[in-house]
């Protein structure tokens, strides 16, 4: 089976490392010479509206999929025309824009937190009027890793949250003072089968997801199962194939919806060791109409992102439990260069050797700048 790719990042990299024991051969379509996963697979170097390229792709794939959620809808549905592709390409567009992304989310009876659309001046002070302070103004498309999003908590920085943001198709949201953050990634089979891992519990720090521990401590079952049911709707309605993360804020009980990925997530690189089958060779299989494999957790699991450099090697696995992913990347200042996977047996060791962990890998962005 040959799987062609839409972005070459570390996600592509790592769906194309777990295709070589499945006899799954990965390319990558990526603008970049020195793209992550063009390191590890082929590469057709191009942008993702390059006709020429798409076609390329096309012709090296008998299925094609993305790591990244800002491919073009445009280019999707033109190579959908020649070759199947999933997730499909109207998830692309659900998740490209906070608006349509929450609205679908309310459809499905979904709960998020407030929202409200916000173009104009006059809608920006109604929806404050109407939602309250503090909140958060965001912008519709092209956000990520807290890029295009203010938090505003007085009327001061109402004003300069609009200096900064406004002119462009906004959401003003409520802002929530969430207990924790935490997401669920389920997959999708062509046959129409889900699969779902357990919650993860997710630490941002400045925008960027930090560590996930997994899975998530102290978590009622209800809850767990009422992100699944949450998710198997999205799936359902979307006809969705492969892998799909959705965020949430925890606020006391209530499960609130932040946004959804149509990909392989950041909070689901534990699953290399810390799941009977990883995100990434759950996602080959969806995509290629093969079985799912059994997504329940071995052990318990940390993960720390490494955030503008990658710690040495030999330090990282001085810890006999870690599991060192470098990307092949330059170090930048927050720009995610690799992850480390420490698992423990019980949730009392993992409780027992987090703070040593934490000493050492939640650490500030070490870019070299
Ligand atoms: P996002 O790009 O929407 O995932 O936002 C990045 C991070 O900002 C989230 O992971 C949260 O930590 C924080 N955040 C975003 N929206 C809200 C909100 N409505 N209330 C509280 N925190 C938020």
């Amino acid at each position: 089976m040959r799987v062609g790719i839409l972005g070459g990042g570390q996600l592509g990299r790592m769906i194309a490392l777990a295709g070589y024991p499945l006899g799954i051969r990965c390319t990558v379509l990526d603008p970049t010479a020195e793209s992550s996963a063009a390191q590890v697979c082929d590469h057709i170097r191009g942008e993702f509206d390059d006709f020429q390229a798409l076609y390329q792709l096309a012709q090296k794939s008998d299925v094609v999929t993305y790591e990244f959620e800002n491919v073009p809808v445009e280019s999707a549905r033109w190579l959908a025309e020649r070759v199947p592709i999933f997730p499909p390409p109207r998830a692309l567009e659900v998740s490209q824009d906070r608006l349509v992304e929450k609205t679908f989310f309310q459809t499905l009876g979904i709960p998020t937190p407030p929202f409200a659309a916000v173009t104009e001046r006059h809608e920006f002070d109604n929806a404050l009027a109407e939602i309250g302070l503090p909140a958060v103004l965001k912008t519709r498309r092209f956000g990520y890793d807290g890029k295009g999003q203010v938090v505003i908590r007085t009327r001061a920085a109402a004003e300069r949250a609009w200096e900064k943001l406004g002119g462009r198709p906004l959401i003003l949201e409520g802002f929530v003072p969430f207990d924790r953050e935490l997401s669920v990634l389920a997959v999708r089979g062509r046959d129409g089968e889900i699969a779902t891992y357990p919650l993860v519990e997710n630490e941002h720090r400045d925008g960027i997801l930090h560590r996930s521990l997994a899975p998530a401590g102290d978590t009622a079952e209800e809850l767990t199962e009422r992100a699944a049911e949450y998710a198997s709707r999205i799936l359902t309605e979307l006809d969705y194939v492969g892998v799909l993360a959705v965020e949430w804020f925890q606020d006391g009980p209530r499960l609130l919806a932040n946004e959804m990925a149509p990909r392989v997530h950041n909070s689901g690189h534990w699953t290399i060791e810390g799941a009977h089958t990883s995100q990434f060779e759950n996602h080959l299989r969806a995509v290629c109409g093969l079985p799912l494999g059994r997504c329940d957790p071995v052990g318990w699991s940390a993960m720390f992102n490494f955030i503008g450099n990658v710690s040495p090697a030999a330090d990282v696995l001085k810890f006999t439990e870690a599991h060192l992913h470098t990307y092949g990347k330059s170090p930048r200042p927050a720009r995610k260069v690799g992850h480390v996977t420490l698992r423990a047996e019980t949730a009392e060791e993992l409780r027992d050797k987090l703070p040593e962990w934490s000493r050492v890998f939640d650490r500030p962005d070490q870019g070299p700048g």
